[in-house]
């Protein structure tokens, strides 16, 4: 079997820099609890890695982040890749945590880019994920940001005021973001668009749409990581045939794999390194040896 891996996927910048970020703190605090507000980043290997150096991950679906911070005193927090509301951070400073705001530089310029212009007046028409984490904390910084998530709610939507502002989740679809933003222009004539999907978002579903008529592609990711959904979504729209979403080489062993000749390999921006290796490896040498997830190279960067 041929298996290519496809370039670029895996580990953005954003991901290296909260997992250092983490690596770090737990070095200049071997004496403190390391508490994480939510996933680092969205694949639960990662937060298994961190399990391994005593570091907590709070999450509790029943619970909003201010509640998850209210029930921690001492230590220190960790803000997520994903950015945080500016008021839950300076809660967490007032109660004289250690902070570490591991919040990626793309999903703060998106931010910045949103409260300069909520500061000259306008409102901001924002294309995202209903409930995840990078859009509820630019949406919690004003009720004049109103979420977007596709055509429908364009034709729902009304907003007042003459300047809009139309941007975007980093982490959203190269296919989708265009129709929806036709759709906001053709019901806002006069709207501003600063279409903020990442460089690595973008280069990485680029890379998995140039694989048009290819027979089968697996992704490598969380169920809960929205770049990897992408990644899928983008695979299905370049036509290819068998799309497998899989969170470990363990999961290759349900595929039928003894018909295909050809396969590419694509991962999240928050899929650990090591797990796609293992995914490669299997695939090239069907040695079972890459079948066992060891928790201690996880955080391999
Ligand atoms: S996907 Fe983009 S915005 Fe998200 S962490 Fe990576 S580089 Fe930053």
């Amino acid at each position: 079997m041929e298996v290519i891996k496809v370039v670029p996927s895996g580990y953005c910048k954003g991901v290296i820099n909260a997992i250092n970020k983490v690596k770090q703190a737990i070095k200049d605090y071997p004496d403190k609890q390391i508490y994480i507000l939510g996933m680092l980043v969205h694949n639960k290997y990662v937060v298994g890695g961190f399990n391994l150096h005593n570091v907590i991950t709070l999450t509790d679906e029943n619970k909003t982040k201010e509640q998850l911070l209210d029930e921690i005193d001492d230590g220190v927090i960790v803000f997520t890749a994903h950015g945080i509301d500016p008021k839950i951070k300076q809660k967490a400073l007032d109660k004289g945590l250690i902070v570490v705001d591991a919040t990626c530089c793309d999903v703060t310029k998106n931010a910045n880019l949103c409260i300069q212009h909520l500061k000259e007046g306008y409102d901001v028409a924002y294309i995202g994920k209903k409930n995840h984490p990078e859009s509820d904390a630019v949406l919690a910084l004003s009720d004049k940001i109103h979420l977007i998530t596709n055509c429908e709610d364009v034709k729902k939507s009304n907003i007042l005021n003459e300047k809009i502002l139309i941007t975007n989740q980093t982490t959203m679809s190269i296919n989708d973001i265009d129709n929806i933003i036709k759709a906001l222009l053709d019901k806002y004539p006069l709207a501003k668009v600063v279409e903020e999907i990442c460089n690595a978002t973008r280069t990485r579903q680029q890379a998995v749409k140039e694989l048009e008529g290819f027979d089968t592609l697996i992704v490598v990711g969380d169920p809960k990581s929205n770049n990897t959904t992408q990644l899928a979504n983008i695979g299905k729209q370049a036509k290819i045939k068998n799309i497998y979403k899989i969170e470990n080489s363990l999961e290759l062993t349900s595929i039928n794999l003894d018909n295909i000749d050809k396969v590419a390999v694509t991962a999240g921006a928050s899929t650990p390194s090591y797990l796609t290796k293992q995914v490669i490896e299997y695939l090239k040498t069907k040695d079972e040896q890459y079948l066992n997830v060891d928790f201690k190279k996880i955080l391999d960067l």
